[in-house]
């Protein structure tokens, strides 16, 4: 098991949400991706890892197409965006962008698998064996594959998606046998708090469950990735060995509503 990388100097940024400005230009895309990547390499720095060993995945959820397509041409080539209907439509206005590739981050409903298996590259949030089941069929039906993470609920809110941790080692048994599937991982949504202690052991426990399950999981079954963090926390993340974080406002700029609107309960 990797050592904890405990930095007592490190703090959630949830409240600044509301600072980050809307990014309107390519050069406001490029700068701030430049600020989130310097953010990631002061981070690896502090635990010791190599910045490469991180993804940076931009997630824009809520903006406009207009903003999505500065992001690309300020390099983003992959988006993530949680609603799926979105996702689609999104997609389909953007088919002229060849190289941009999508993952879907947020619950999908079992009866709108289809969607993901005919656009999407990444899934982020499998939670039960009816979605991967249908995805699976889905995938098959469409001569795709899916790169797919495990979204478990490390915090214990109801309000949360995922697996609760002690369900993911009999779950992952069941995956093999859906070859569409491509397991790359685990992911979590943190506490959302500016609790650092609290959000800390969101990261610990799903680094813990992924080191305890590698040895147990079904030939096949990559466990490797771990997608943890958005722009309040993903610092913490890394510390505690996140591969992938997952930011939004950092890049994009604030939303419009406040967080309690996106995740219930917040
Ligand atoms: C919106 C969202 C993020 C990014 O949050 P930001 O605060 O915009 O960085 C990360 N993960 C999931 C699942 C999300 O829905």
């Amino acid at each position: 098991m990797q050592p904890s990388h405990f930095n007592p100097g490190t703090t959630t940024r949830h409240d600044q949400h509301g600072l980050y400005p809307q990014a309107v230009t390519v050069s406001d895309f490029q700068h701030n991706l430049a600020a989130v990547q310097a953010r990631i390499a002061a981070a690896c720095q502090r635990a010791g890892r190599d910045a490469a060993s991180v993804r940076l995945l931009p997630v824009s959820k809520t903006k406009p197409e207009s903003s999505l397509r500065l992001a690309h041409a300020a390099g983003c080539q992959m988006l993530g965006e949680n609603k799926v209907q979105e996702a689609w439509s999104k997609w389909e206005a953007m088919q002229d962008l060849v190289d941009l590739r999508w993952s879907v981050i947020g619950h999908l409903q079992t009866n709108k698998a289809k969607l993901v298996a005919r656009f999407a590259s990444e899934f982020q949030a499998l939670d039960s064996l009816r979605l991967a089941e249908a995805l699976d069929r889905r995938l098959q039906a469409e001569g795709r594959s899916l790169d797919v993470f495990v979204q478990v609920n490390t915090s214990g809110e109801a309000s949360k998606y995922g697996l609760a941790p002690e369900e993911v080692e009999a779950f992952l048994q069941a995956l093999p046998a859906m070859s569409a599937l491509r397991v790359r991982g685990l992911m979590t949504l943190a506490l959302f708090s500016s609790d650092v202690v609290r959000v800390r052991q969101c990261f610990v426990r799903l680094r813990q469950l992924r080191d305890r399950l590698q040895q147990s999981a079904p030939a096949g079954i990559s466990l490797q990735q771990l997608s943890m963090g958005m722009s309040g926390d993903f610092e913490i993340a890394i510390e505690e060995g996140a591969t992938v974080v997952r930011v939004g406002q950092a890049i994009f700029g604030a939303r419009p509503l406040p967080d309690s609107h996106y995740w219930p309960g917040a």
